[in-house]
């Protein structure tokens, strides 16, 4: 459901609390692409509108778990793991559903903040060396083939740090390298037909931690002060706020009425037209129930 609210106050960061405050890794990349928004959302529970969700990447999602499930029963690797030569299978633990959960995920406590840090993983997997192998799905429509170039594929580099950095920190060998099963929905195919066909790329991904650590101490720091801290200044929604909340402001001060809010109502049609339409719905009705294929509900 949509609609905006702001977090409920029990779930803001109180700079006394001896509470470990849950900070997921989205929100860490809150912080890395604007500590004002970030700020505000931790400090006061007062976030941006929520997407759309990608109700398409959702589904292609879980039918990529639901096909490396196969092979992670079955001790296997998936044909695509062959394909691009990874000697690795999926890897298979009590714990895989809870780390793909997304409001459990990968977890750990760290200590220098009394951050609860976690993140919902995709997939594991696990090379002969005994080391696991992050991976993500990403889903994607493009003409060109999918890279890890430009502030998307760095924003997809952190997540994967950052799953690596919660493993190791769960005690488990990490390679350094994960991967990204990228899936793009062709469009150079002769019709829809029914279905959406994809070409497959699995993408390799060096991680490099270190920058976690220090990131985690700066965001305490950040929480911990009254100070409102920047913007970024690649975004257009502040002088989209401040221009709205200054025009509002001034026309109140001017005396102006504030009305309610209204429902947005479809616009009714004139009456020739609104005659014209129902016509039309009368005989399509009609047509409809000639029809024997039509269905009845
Ligand atoms: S620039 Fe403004 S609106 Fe955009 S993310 Fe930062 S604080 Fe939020």
């Amino acid at each position: 459901m949509f609609g905006y609210f702001v977090r409920k106050e029990s779930m803001w960061f109180k700079p006394g609390s001896q509470q470990p405050y849950r900070l997921s890794r989205t929100r860490i990349d809150n912080y890395v692409k604007c500590k004002r928004c970030f700020w505000m959302e931790e400090r006061f529970g007062v976030k941006k509108p929520d997407s759309f969700p990608l109700t398409l990447n959702i589904a292609v999602d879980a039918l990529l778990k639901k096909e490396f499930d196969v092979h992670r029963a079955a001790g296997t690797p998936h044909p695509m793991m062959k394909s691009y030569h990874i000697d690795a299978i999926p890897f298979a633990h009590e714990k895989m559903d809870e780390w793909r959960h997304n409001f459990t995920g990968v977890q750990t406590i760290h200590k220098p903040t009394n951050f609860s840090v976690f993140g919902a993983v995709d997939d594991i997997w696990i090379n002969p060396q005994h080391e696991l192998i992050v991976v993500d799905y990403k889903a994607t429509s493009k003409e060109s083939t999918p890279t890890l170039d430009g502030n998307l594929g760095e924003q997809y580099r952190r997540q994967m740090e950052v799953y690596q950095w919660l493993l190791r920190q769960n005690g488990f060998p990490v390679s350094d390298t994960g991967y990204f099963v990228y899936v793009n929905g062709r469009k150079d195919v002769e019709a829809f037909d029914g279905k959406l066909e994809f070409s497959v790329h699995v993408l390799p991904c060096l991680g490099i931690s270190e920058w976690i650590d220090p990131t985690l101490l700066e965001i305490k720091e950040l929480l911990m002060s009254d100070t409102i801290p920047p913007t970024s200044v690649a975004c257009e929604y502040c002088p989209y706020r401040e221009a709205a909340g200054k025009t509002l402001q001034r026309m109140s001060a001017r005396g102006a009425v504030v009305a309610g809010i209204v429902a947005v109502a479809t616009p009714s049609p004139a009456p020739d037209v609104a005659r014209a339409v129902s016509v039309k719905r009368a005989k399509r009705s009609i047509e409809k129930d000639e029809n024997p294929t039509a269905p009845m509900f």
